[in-house]
């Protein structure tokens, strides 16, 4: 409600790699139930952020906040600060000699602890939810790449995070199979999951967004909602410029 923090504070984050600046002071914020997607070209800066959101890196300046606390330094809050965000890559790194059950059960098990019954039985409503009960017994190489998306995201979302992270999740996929995954997608932002989602499908972000963040060499370009970032033309031509590389 109105009382709570938002999920995800930026406080002008700034991140270099050497002389190189990354980010140049982003400040944006995210609220719970919300879908943030993240635009823009290629070497923006969008990856960086989800790593700053992430604690993989140290910031130049700035802050981030999650609930309202600032992400700690130290690596062992690090990790469980970790544990509240799901993540999932253009590469869905599954465990090859795991089945796809094993894949979305294993980190309740090892990292927190669950016994096996209960963490199978988990993983196997997270296969449902994303459709593949039929595949639980399948190993990675055995699924097609939107498939083994689907795993990833069952998988990330077995630690019951409080915020999903998707870094072109559809990137490398066969185009046959991108709309599975935007579909479980779509459905996990009606279920009212925050996400944050680095996309260049530019209709999931118009019809899936509450609010389009558009970087360009490391800082906002334009922000807002769907309806007003898609009729910006200097996001149009961004768009355009995007679909080329599609
Ligand atoms: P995007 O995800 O928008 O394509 P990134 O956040 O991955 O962009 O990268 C932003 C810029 O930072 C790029 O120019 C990239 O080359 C640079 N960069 C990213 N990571 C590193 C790193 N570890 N060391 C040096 N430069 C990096
Ligand atoms: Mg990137």
């Amino acid at each position: 409600g109105a009382d709570q923090p938002p999920v995800l504070v930026y406080e002008n984050v700034r991140k270099m790699y050497g002389d190189f600046v990354a980010l140049n002071g982003v400040s944006l914020q995210v609220n719970k139930g919300e879908v943030m997607c993240l635009i823009g070209p290629s070497g923006s800066g969008k990856s960086t952020l989800l790593r700053c959101t992430n604690a993989l890196e140290t910031l130049n300046g700035g802050r981030v906040l999650l609930d309202g606390v600032p992400l700690p330094t130290k690596e062992s809050e690090v990790r469980k600060v970790r544990q509240r965000m799901g993540m999932v890559f253009q590469s869905f790194e599954l465990f090859p000699h795991k089945t796809a059950l094993d894949n979305v059960a294993m980190g309740p098990i090892t990292v927190l602890g669950m016994p096996e019954a209960e963490a199978r039985a988990r993983a196997m409503k997270l296969l449902e939810k994303v459709g593949l009960a039929s595949k639980a017994q399948n190993y990675p190489a055995n699924l097609s790449g939107g498939q083994q998306q689907r795993v990833a995201i069952a998988r990330a979302l077995a630690m019951e995070p409080e915020v999903m992270l998707f870094d072109e999740p559809t990137s490398a996929l066969d185009p046959e199979t991108v709309g599975e995954v935007l579909n479980v997608m779509k459905k996990l932002a009606q279920e009212g999951m925050t996400m944050i989602v680095v996309t260049h499908e530019m209709s999931f972000a118009q019809r899936v967004a509450n609010w389009v963040v558009v970087f360009e060499n490391g800082a906002i370009m334009e922000e807002g909602p769907p309806a007003q970032i898609f009729d910006n033309p200097t996001v149009a031509r961004t768009r355009d410029f995007l679909g080329h590389l599609g």
